[in-house]
């Protein structure tokens, strides 16, 4: 069984608390994009962890977790990462962890640009997380990076790595006018952070491939949302990578395979961090409200997340591009606070309701049309049989089910692995 994981909404949707609960019925968890820009949170029985490189089934013995050709690796956060793991117990060997030789890696002056960029821009920035992810992109289009295989001839290495850096200067110190940057130094961080990799690096399409023909049953976790596909989100105020389940086999590896499932993570309610058109979005007291009883706080920044009511359109629009065949709907308790709850049902754009998602200039200027439904106003979280939930939530899914057209198969009323429903 091949499985995609991937987000819906704008992330954050709780993919990491599902990939968790979920991966112990796959022998293999995959990452297949974007670095360490996003950060999934999982609480478990060994503690509470954040990862943001790592692939969620780190967590649980027994599991191979592969780090794709499609992620953009900054090895320094790595290594503290897994440090981190390592000092709660977590167990983390080249028998567990396996990395592309085809992935890239995210260096210092990657996250330096990507500052550059964002204070050159003051109040027109795009909210980048600075964790140097545009730049690595783009120089990986660019064919100007490094990848985890050259670790294997060092020499090698360091000479292309001089010719990159004679042209990264010609930006970082002929254009923004900063400090160059230092051969010595990008050689010496390598020294540090990337050799110690060197036994975990290896041919994921020889791996997976051998996976699939021993029936192994693999999973492809998704870091982000389907809004902030580089091709199908909310461009200029994406990612820059794919997001979407389509690349999942691709970004892992396996190019010739095609996914059984693709689980859509789905948020009862929206969230958004950073910059960029969200209809939906709710202000003031209603919006501080949401913010704290969700605990809305960016896993990898720390930085308040913008919140709104659950919104149909863009929902729908993920569901569709995602292609999910089954839908988790999580953080429903979040909603048990509420008398009446908001859901955006559609857009207007120019004066005309809509319930197509709109791109661009449209994007910018439409407006959220809400209606409210009754809430249940008591505590979900012990939930485990949908008819546990009090008829107003059971009224809310079942709501969400048939504007959305989405086929939910979990409920999460908490972020403990086995606060959930199953549908069916
Ligand atoms: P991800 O990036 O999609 O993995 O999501 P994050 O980890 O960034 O954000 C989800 C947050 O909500 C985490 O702190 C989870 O522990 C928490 N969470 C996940 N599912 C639920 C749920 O059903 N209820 C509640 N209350 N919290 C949840
Ligand atoms: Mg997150």
């Amino acid at each position: 069984m091949l499985t995609g994981i991937v987000g819906i909404n704008w992330g954050d949707e709780g993919k990491g608390r599902m990939v968790d609960l979920l991966s112990d019925r796959y022998d293999v968890v995959c990452r297949y994009q974007g670095g360490n820009n996003a950060g999934h949170t999982v609480v478990n029985d060994k503690g509470k962890f954040v990862l943001n490189l790592l692939p969620s089934g780190i967590l649980r013995s027994g599991t191979v977790n592969v780090m794709g050709p499609g992620m953009v690796i900054d090895l320094k956060h790595l290594y503290g990462e897994i440090a981190r793991l390592k000092e709660k117990g977590v167990d983390i060997s080249p028998e567990n962890l396996k990395i592309s030789d085809k992935a890239t890696i995210c260096m210092p002056y990657h996250v330096l640009l990507d500052c550059l960029e964002e204070d050159r821009l003051a109040d027109k920035k795009f909210g980048s997380t600075r964790r140097g992810i545009a730049p690595v992109y783009a120089d990986k289009y660019m064919k100007k990076t490094l990848r985890m295989g050259d670790l294997m001839h060092f020499e090698t290495m360091k000479s292309r790595l001089a010719d990159i850096i004679e042209w990264k200067n010609l930006m970082v110190a002929g254009g923004y006018k900063a400090e160059p940057i230092k051969l010595e130094d990008m050689v010496d961080w390598l020294e540090t952070y990337a050799l110690p990799f060197k036994d975990y690096v290896c041919d994921t399409t020889e791996y997976l491939e051998q996976a699939v023909k021993e029936g192994k049953s693999i999973m492809f976790e998704a870091q982000l949302g389907a809004l902030r596909d580089i091709d199908f989100g909310i461009y200029p105020y994406t990612s820059s990578s794919s997001t979407i389940a389509a690349y999942a086999t691709i970004g892992a590896g396996i190019p010739e395979r095609k996914l059984d499932e693709v689980i859509g993570i789905m948020k009862a309610y929206s969230t958004c961090v950073g910059e960029g058109p969200f209809t939906c979005e709710m202000f003031g007291d209603e919006a501080e409200a949401l913010r704290q009883a969700g605990g809305e706080y960016g896993a990898a920044t720390g930085r308040p997340r913008r919140v709104g009511g659950f919104d149909v359109v863009a929902s729908r629009y993920g569901i569709t591009v995602q292609g999910a065949t089954s839908i988790a709907l999580t953080k429903l308790d979040v909603l048990s606070y509420m008398k009446k709850i908001p859901v955006c049902v559609a857009y207007e754009v120019d004066g005309k309701k809509t319930d197509k998602f709109p791109h661009g200039t449209d994007l910018d200027n439409a407006k959220p049309v809400y209606e409210y439904l009754d809430g249940w106003c008591s505590d979900i979280s012990g939930a485990r049989k949908f008819s546990d939930l009090p008829e107003n939530a059971r009224k809310y899914v079942g709501y969400i089910e048939k504007a959305t057209g989405a086929k939910i198969k979990y409920v999460s009323v908490g972020a403990d692995r086995d606060s959930y429903i199953e549908m069916y």
